[in-house]
């Protein structure tokens, strides 16, 4: 006796597209198959409807403890959810006390336990000063570690001199574990020269992110170090990650890389900021096609909110650089119309559990978690507003065209959203990387 057969719907994995029925066993995924014959205590009819792996996440900012008025896990995973999300791994930053030791690690899962709609992991951060504490936050279970290059944009989590990098690899080695790095280096990156939106442009060059792409992967190589770089903006940038030779190093891109080029800045304005900056058309579209032939396996939203107010301002260069956008990373990609809805499972859940170490997730088969995205892909949308549950409502991508109503959302069998709602009584689970 199962608890949940979803009877009738196309199911989309990484590596196949068809009609199958899904049964659910103790959270678990316990049959796929057609005209599947299992007594099942609920039954839900998923005839025309796409049911996707629930989404996976692997860069937000969620900022509790600490900012909670710019977003909240309980806002933040529920909006995740509503966009076919049911995982995310939040960075060390900008929640505050920042995720560097085992104890303001404690105070996060304290706040996630309690509010997070959809299962969750942490990334530790790695920052001069703190290498003595990478052991703890590995024990605590710890997915991987982040660290930056550059001024990360918060005082309280210090750019890694190249030393504290290179100790940090060999540590995070023995850990075996990941370093994840925010790659812009900081000797090409130069002051506004004004406070136009090109001046900020200006000011951080290309040659920043392939510079640091090239030195990261240097010093991985040699500390035997896994390396994964974040929110990879050039085409020629992936490119390094790609051909690198000795070296376990993946990339991840985001959604407004893929949408936006240098001249939409100008019409977004503050709301498009972020770093790395938007890039060429060129780089915009030798990013798709390297998800296309499937040398770009991730992208995730890397959800960086702030209140509105810190969005807008004559000085470009005072403006705070994030963009806002977890809910809407699958339905903006699955609009654009230029993946096979294989590959959006791929780069939106299967390749980022693989990378990342989450055996239980990112996949629609037998043994894995029932998270399950049930969406209605005959309809057509724009971001709005109103839309968004995120705690300050408001995105660079507003306007924007998505495709696919969430019917509903599941994680390990629980109805999380429903018809676009979050539904009560939601609890998520950490998961942790042991060692
Ligand atoms: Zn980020």
């Amino acid at each position: 006796m199962s608890d949940l057969l979803i009877r009738g719907g196309t199911v989309v994995t990484s590596a196949s597209l068809g009609l199958a029925d899904i049964a659910v066993t103790d959270g678990r995924i316990s049959a796929v198959g057609t005209n599947l014959r299992v007594n099942a205590t609920q039954e839900i009819d998923a005839s025309g409807l796409h049911i996707f792996p629930g989404g996976i996440d692997s860069h937000v900012h969620f900022n509790e403890p600490g900012r909670t008025e710019w977003e909240t896990i309980a806002s933040g995973s529920a909006a995740l959810a509503a966009g076919g999300y049911t995982t995310f791994v939040d960075m060390p930053l900008n929640n505050l006390p920042v995720t560097t030791d085992g104890t303001a690690f404690d105070r996060k899962l304290e706040a996630a336990k309690s509010s997070s709609v959809v299962d969750f992991g942490f990334w530790g951060g790695l920052v001069p000063g703190n290498l003595d504490q990478l052991a703890e936050l590995a024990n605590r279970g710890v997915l991987g570690f982040k660290a930056f290059m550059c001024p990360s944009g918060i005082e309280e989590f210090p750019a890694c001199d190249e030393g504290t990098l290179r100790e940090g690899m060999k540590r995070i080695a023995q850990l075996d574990s990941i370093l994840l790095v925010h790659a812009e280096d900081p000797a090409k990156l130069t002051t506004p020269k004004g406070a136009t939106a090109r001046d900020f442009l200006e000011s951080r060059p290309r040659e920043a992110e392939l510079s640091a792409v090239h030195d990261a992967i240097t010093w991985a190589r040699e500390a035997g170090c896994r390396l994964h770089i974040v929110h990879v903006s050039t085409a020629e940038g992936m490119g390094l990650i790609q051909e690198a030779d000795g070296v376990d190093v993946s990339g991840e891109t985001c959604p407004h890389y893929l949408l936006y080029a240098e001249d939409d800045l100008e019409r977004l304005g503050g709301l498009g900021k972020c770093t790395p900056p938007f890039r060429t058309r060129a780089d915009r579209e030798g990013l798709w096609a390297m998800i296309a032939d499937g040398s770009l396996p991730m992208v995730v939203s890397d959800h960086s909110p702030s209140s509105l107010d810190l969005k807008s301002g004559d000085d470009f260069s005072k403006i705070w650089g994030g963009i806002s956008g977890c809910q809407s990373t699958r339905q903006l990609l699955l609009a654009q119309d230029r993946l096979d809805l294989s590959v959006v499972a791929a780069i939106t859940a299967t390749n980022v559990a693989r990378r990342f170490g989450l055996s239980q997730k990112g996949d629609v088969a037998v043994g894995f978690d029932a998270d399950l995205w049930l969406v209605d892909l005959s309809h057509g949308d724009i971001v709005r507003r109103e839309d968004l549950l995120c705690r300050n409502p408001f995105s660079a991508h507003e306007g924007q065209p998505i495709r696919g109503r969430t019917v509903r959302t599941m994680v390990r069998g629980r109805t999380v959203v429903e018809e676009g709602r979050p539904a009560p009584g939601s609890a998520g689970r950490l998961l942790t990387r042991k060692i």
